[in-house]
């Protein structure tokens, strides 16, 4: 991968080998993202491969693609003209995961891997099991016991290898890394930083649709690589000198698990939080991986995080629908937080609406 480092220790990724992180124990980050230019666009290419040249991947590659990318952008509804949902529940398999998991596969088959591990409670895991499916690799997945049933179905049907961990999330997590200590490629959607350039295809498709930078971008933040990915898309455009400013940024978490909202707040370091229960499965997440990032990155462009109870969320999850986007409750979050903060967002506002309704069940 080019401009792939170490953010502890500084050493490039390496040239060989599919390590999820640095012999230190850093993680890894593009330290620069791939030049931004609207005379790179492939325009006759599916999806988000449009962004070829964006993706960080070195020639010659194969890329394995289910036809992601290139989601639509409508008005919230027909009387809001400054407000738009980014339908990311179009994506293969119902989640803007598999932006971020086509270049990753795409990543992993150039370097000849034919079997890896992957961890979710639910929308990484399939989209990890529907294209390795696509690449002829073979994928086990550990999920939490508690993951929601429409997903691991999903998983399964997708012919991965589902390994239900008995307790909290984080022992998935630690199952997962214990096959990986021993030489198992490990395609973390978290870890695994190749996947952040697919993820900025979001930005780089907003500006296309609407002709410009929008005024704000709300989104979920759970391990952070949804945001921090569409971030460093923006800051990619900004840098080409397409625009003066990136959009302001409204990261979403929920009450029950908020370590990147509290530590905005307290301005200090991210702390790990334990998780209440909350319905939106997705930014369960108490120990996220690109939090430091996001939070930078907030601060620097004096963004803000908000943070949304379960009432506000569950009556956000059902005027969502009322206006005709059935998408999951993690999704619900951006929705909320739209309308505690609607006096303070530059327009035009952007949600991104990350997963497909059909995925939960909502008792
Ligand atoms: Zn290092």
């Amino acid at each position: 991968m080019q401009g792939v480092y170490c953010t502890q220790c500084g050493k490039p990724y390496p040239a060989s080998g599919t390590p999820f992180q640095c012999t230190c124990g850093g993680i890894f980050d593009f330290r620069e993202f791939p030049r931004y230019s609207v005379q790179d666009v492939h325009k006759n290419a599916p999806g988000l491969w449009r962004y070829f040249n964006l993706l960080g991947l070195q020639e010659p590659v194969n890329p394995v693609s289910l036809g992601e990318g290139n989601t639509a952008l409508v008005p919230i509804s027909e009387s809001a003209e400054d407000v738009f949902v980014k339908l990311e529940y179009q994506n293969p398999t119902g989640s803007y995961k598999d932006r971020g998991t086509a270049v990753l596969m795409t990543f992993l088959k150039s370097r000849n891997v034919d079997y890896a591990v992957e961890d979710s409670s639910g929308n990484a895991g399939a989209s990890f099991a529907a294209y390795a499916a696509r690449a002829g690799v073979m994928a086990r997945v550990y999920v939490p016991e508690s993951a929601s049933g429409p997903k691991r179905s999903q998983i399964e049907a997708y012919g991965a290898e589902l390994v239900a961990v008995p307790g909290p999330r984080s022992n998935a997590a630690k199952a997962v890394l214990e096959e990986a200590s021993r030489g198992t490629a490990y395609a973390s959607h978290a870890f695994m930083p190749m996947g952040l350039t697919g993820i900025a295809t979001i930005a780089y498709e907003i500006v296309e649709q609407l002709g410009k930078i929008p005024g704000t971008i709300i989104s979920p933040v759970g391990h952070g690589g949804l945001l921090y990915g569409i971030m460093r898309g923006f800051e990619a455009v900004v840098k080409s000198g397409f625009a003066q400013q990136e959009p302001f940024y409204l990261g979403v978490q929920s009450k029950a698990c908020n370590p990147v909202a509290r530590a905005f707040v307290t301005r200090e370091r991210i702390v790990e939080l334990p998780s209440g229960e909350t319905i939106a499965e997705g930014v369960k997440v108490s120990n996220p991986v690109r939090g430091d990032a996001i939070l930078s990155h907030i601060r620097r462009t004096q963004g803000k995080m908000s943070v949304i109870d379960e009432d506000q969320l569950l009556c956000a999850y059902h005027e969502l629908a009322d206006l005709g986007f059935f998408a999951e409750p993690t999704s619900a979050l951006a929705y909320a937080a739209l309308q505690q903060e609607i006096n303070i967002l530059p327009k035009p506002v952007v949600l991104i609406l990350t997963g497909a309704g059909a995925k939960t069940r909502i008792s």
